[in-house]
């Protein structure tokens, strides 16, 4: 049997089975065969009943009397057994896993593991995990864990792998350059393991074939780049520096490395190809203003794409201030914009320099003279289709230089693998003046008595720095709650947007308050964050929608009500909305009930730079759930670990020496099929 057969063909797989596997993407035998265990129970040294002590334990018997009912409180059900060898017998009881029922046969013998507690007035084995003993490896009492599929479970899996068990020896190799052992006999050790270390040695090999892939992927992205050609750029040296010696603060030094670094790039006719990474308020802006000036001396246009129509209003804001003096000509274009057709008309005409815009950007009937540099701000709010959408809006054969922006740190293990191949500038560096943000844990229920009084103080505070225009009598407010109004989330302590508001209203009956959600119409929503801005409301009582980029220095204090239901993140990013003037300010998190803090609001408390966060966020999570907040789309390694940098260099040292000889793109063919999809999540483009 070929191993791409459909799973239907193996015995004990019927056409139902079949379907719901495929709903899980498991369609071939192969994709049986790959699809690892997540852990492993072990059921070494039973112990007889008759000797059992409460705590964890290993039985080996037969289960009877098995029923599942309804507990008193709803939404629980519990099933219980008798479990008994030739010694004695113990009662068991799982609670929401009424499967258990068909799980076992009365006539045959399993092993359990689990903890025997006193319950209930008696003592039981706790929801053990369970396994037949002849599905145990009888030297390792090691038995596989498989992440359920909906109906099909752990078990169930276990069955189907046990059919197929002569299948693994026709997988072939997929790299060359692993000296020892074969991906056949490492997938069956995962499948079928002997000992935790034949385990381990299995998922090493695995591991690295995963990373081999990634880094390939990477540097392919890399070669058909250098590929392109792209418009030269002259780097004006008098010119940037006049224009960097007007501006009414210094570039801080990570700013002008990041600065030189892009005009380095551009000025070549290989596209650029950089992430510029900042910690929120690190002065991403500023940076691509300059390479826009520069692009725009050259009478080349820049495309700057940004996320929400308020974000891109405010850059528009800025890089008007900034470029306007120098006679460049900046336009905005979103949903909102009027008079689109002339705008577009003038941007088709190259009278427009650099354009900033929402998703309107993509449209087909907007189209450049001469398109040079695409700066896209919070890259990982697009989609891969959607970027090279406006990729392609470069005149002919053309590529334009690229300057993605990213607040998100990336963990410096995620660089050298998914990003290895691009081109990065860090701004590690706040500019001077900036201090941390004062961060403090706090139970919902203590705001009247401590929050309140704060929130007084800060509205009495001077303003910040007087913005132009401004009308703000005192320092400002963000409070995050998570839900848009009472009932929207399943968990009843969620404080909703309009609740919270009504309650602030009650407290503060002189503050002008104000919501702002995701359901409200963009020009409503645009409205109310220029207000904001404007410092006509006090308390801003919001959605995560103020997440992105918005820039109000005068607000200095941030309420984020249930914090511990965002990640780590998010939580930063959301405190970064305030701490970007002189002031000090100050991040609340809230949380529910009288529930412990999480770890991670204790390491928020404790640290407010973004690198190292990502760092404890990528330990706590995994590469795939950080994977999710930096680009849209999954990065789904099963095994490979992101912080294993021996494992990580070794690939990539390997990765070079297969590129040397192009042959191998060709001659490793399963290889190279696999690749493409690790390529798409490696682009930027
Ligand atoms: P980011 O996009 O990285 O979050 P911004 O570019 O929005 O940061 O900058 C945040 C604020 O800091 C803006 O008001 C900007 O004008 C200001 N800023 C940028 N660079 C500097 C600097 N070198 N010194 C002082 N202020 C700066
Ligand atoms: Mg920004």
């Amino acid at each position: 049997m070929d191993l791409s057969a459909g799973v239907e063909q193996l015995k004990g797989i019927g056409p139902k089975t079949a379907e719901k596997l495929r709903k899980y993407g498991i369609v071939s035998v192969r994709d049986l065969l790959y699809n690892l265990p997540k852990d492993y129970d072990t059921f070494s040294t039973p112990v007889s009943i008759s000797a059992i002590r409460p705590g964890k334990i290993v039985v080996r018997g037969r289960i009877d009397s098995l029923k599942t009912r309804r507990a008193r409180r709803r939404n629980l059900s519990v099933t219980e057994g008798v479990i008994h060898d030739n010694t004695g017998a113990i009662k068991v009881i799982w609670f929401n896993q009424s499967y258990r029922v068909k799980q076992f046969s009365p006539d045959k013998e399993y092993y359990f593991t689990g903890d025997y507690q006193f319950k209930n007035g008696r003592y039981s084995l706790i929801s053990p995990a369970a396994a037949e003993v002849s599905d145990v490896d009888l030297k390792s009492g090691l038995s596989p864990i498989y992440k359920a599929h909906g109906s099909i479970k752990s078990h169930d899996f276990k069955r189907l792998i046990l059919h197929s068990k002569d299948k693994f020896a026709q997988i072939p190799d997929l790299l060359p350059s692993v000296s020892h052992g074969t991906r056949a006999k490492a997938l069956f050790y995962t499948h079928f393991p002997d000992s935790m270390k034949t385990v381990g040695v299995a998922r090493n090999y695995l591991a690295y074939e995963e990373l081999f892939e990634l880094i390939l992927a990477s540097k392919l992205n890399r070669q058909e780049n250098n590929k392109l050609k792209a418009v030269r750029i002259p780097f004006d040296s008098s010119k940037i520096k006049d224009f960097v010696a007007s501006l009414p603060f210094q570039l801080t030094n990570a700013q002008r490395r990041a600065v030189w670094d892009i005009f380095q790039n551009i000025k070549n006719d290989v596209p650029m190809n950089r992430l510029l990474q900042g910690d929120v308020g690190s002065g991403k802006t500023m940076v691509a203003a300059l390479a826009a000036y520069g692009v725009a001396l050259a009478h080349n246009q820049t495309a700057i794409l940004a996320p929400t129509a308020v974000l891109a209003a405010q850059h528009y804001n800025s890089f008007s201030d900034i470029l306007g003096a120098y006679g460049i000509k900046v336009g905005l274009l979103t949903g909102a914009t009027k008079h689109k057709k002339e705008l577009k008309e003038k941007i088709r005409t190259g009278d427009i320099d650099v354009v900033i815009g929402t998703h309107a950007l993509l449209t087909d009937d907007t189209t450049f003279s001469n398109l040079s540099l695409v700066v896209i701000d919070e890259q990982h709010r697009f989609g891969v289709e959607q970027r090279q959408k406006l990729m392609l809006k470069s005149p002919g054969w053309l590529a334009p230089h690229l300057l993605a922006m990213t607040a998100t740190p990336i963990p410096r293990s995620l660089q050298l693998t998914v990003f290895g191949d691009l081109d990065v500038s860090i701004l590690d560096e706040l500019p001077s003046g900036r201090k941390p943000v004062k961060t403090l844990v706090m139970p919902e229920t203590d705001i009247s008595e401590k929050l309140y009084p704060k929130i007084q103080e800060i509205v009495n505070l001077p303003p910040d720095a007087k913005k132009h225009g401004a009308k703000a009598k005192g320092q400002q407010i963000y409070w995050i709650c998570r839900a848009i109004e009472d009932g929207d989330k399943s968990i009843s302590e969620t404080m909703s947007v309009k609740t919270r508001a009504t309650k602030l209203a009650n407290a503060f009956p002189k503050l002008k308050i104000a919501t702002l959600h995701g359901k409200m119409k963009p020009a409503e929503k645009d409205e109310i964050m220029q207000r904001f801005s404007d410092g006509e409301i006090d308390i801003l009582v919001s959605t995560t929608v103020v997440e992105v980029g918005v820039d109000v220095p005068n607000a200095t204090l941030i309420v984020i009500e249930n914090a511990d239901s965002y990640g780590l993140a998010q939580l930063h990013q959301l405190r970064g909305r305030v701490g970007r003037g002189v002031s000090d300010s100050f991040c609340y998190l809230l949380t529910a009930g009288d529930a412990k803090p999480s770890r991670r609001l204790l390491e928020l408390e404790k640290s407010s730079d973004g690198f190292y966060l990502a760092e404890v966020d990528l330990r706590m999570r995994g590469p795939g759930e950080i994977y999710g907040v930096l680009q849209h789309g999954a990065l789904d390694l099963r095994i490979a670990s992101l912080s294993d940098t021996k494992l990580i260099a070794r690939a990539q040292k390997d990765v070079t020496e297969f590129l040397r000889d192009p042959d191998n793109l060709i001659k490793y063919k399963e290889l190279m099929e696999g690749i493409s999809k690790y390529q798409q999540i490696t682009t930027l483009n």
